[in-house]
């Protein structure tokens, strides 16, 4: 139920229809007591300036989350962006500053830190391997390479993207190996789909399938995508004895980042 005191948070995109945001935001508001509710909210990108001065204006309004396709056009029109979400260029949450100013952060790679951690894994002083070098591989290699990986090797379709990222990453953390390309699994504590790929049930894989053979029993398997939640990636690994992460569990995992932000969780849910 809103009421005429209940405060809002929103999450935009095009189309909004498949996120999963606002059932989990309103049930955490419901079981916890809170007089916050989430609206989904797809607008067309033509009306994207207007809107934004819409949440500068509204005032029973503490944040937006930001999804597809939006997360780069956004980063560039805010009052101000965290560090992380300047260098890559994404914002995927706006906090609204009581004095209207609207202040933008990328938590997706705190979300896949997070998800890792539960499943096991410490990043400090491991090798990784993020395939996709995309808004939400960018994201990942990010929080990875702060969270003290020793090596990051990357690969993306496009070498040029690759290249965009590695030198971002060995700009900003000087002590990560950052290597372009990988030859065998063998070695990688974690390996990373963070494309597309395995998405709606195509059976695609997101690299080629003789490299699964140099996968070893010990590296930890995670997946971006979220539909279905095992992905043909995450299917062949558990084959194979790797423990996976889901990509549901990412994105349920930086709930508390998402709303900490907005100023409407606690960081822990
Ligand atoms: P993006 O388009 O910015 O990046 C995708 C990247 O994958 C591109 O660089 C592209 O070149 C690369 N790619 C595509 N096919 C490839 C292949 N066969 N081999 C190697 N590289 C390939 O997209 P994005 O915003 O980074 O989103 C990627 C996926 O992550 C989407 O499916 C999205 O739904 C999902 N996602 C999940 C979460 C979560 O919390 N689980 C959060 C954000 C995004």
């Amino acid at each position: 139920m809103l009421h005429g005191s209940t405060e809002l948070v929103a999450i935009v995109g095009s189309p909004i229809t498949q996120v999963k945001s606002p059932e989990n935001f309103n049930r955490w508001f419901q079981a916890n007591g809170q007089n916050l509710a989430m609206l989904p909210i797809d607008i067309r990108e033509d009306a994207l300036d207007a809107f934004l001065d819409t949440l500068r204006g509204w005032q029973n309004l503490r944040g937006v989350v930001v999804t597809v396709p939006y997360k780069q056009v956004l980063a560039g029109r805010l009052d101000a962006v965290s560090e992380r979400a300047a260098a890559l260029g994404s914002v995927n949450v706006i906090r609204r500053q009581a004095d209207g100013r609207l202040l933008g952060d990328n938590v997706d790679g705190e979300g896949f830190l997070n998800a890792a951690c539960l499943n096991g894994f410490q990043a400090r002083g491991k090798r990784a391997l993020v395939i996709g070098a995309g808004g939400v591989g960018s994201a990942i290699a990010w929080s990875l390479c702060q969270a003290g990986v020793s090596s990051l090797a990357l690969s993306d379709a496009s070498t040029a993207r690759c290249e965009t990222l590695a030198g971002l990453l060995r700009k900003a953390f000087g002590a990560v190996q950052i290597e372009i390309g990988y030859d065998s699994l063998a070695g990688f504590e974690l390996l990373v789909n963070a494309t597309p790929v395995g998405m709606g049930g195509t059976g695609e894989l997101p690299l080629p399938a003789e490299h699964l053979h140099s996968l070893q029993a010990s590296t930890l398997v995670a997946d971006v995508v979220t539909s279905p939640e095992i992905t043909p990636l995450l299917a062949a690994a558990r084959e194979r004895g790797c423990s996976i992460q889901t990509g549901p569990q990412m994105a349920f995992a930086q709930l508390g980042n998402l709303g900490h932000f907005m100023g409407v969780t606690p960081l822990q849910l």
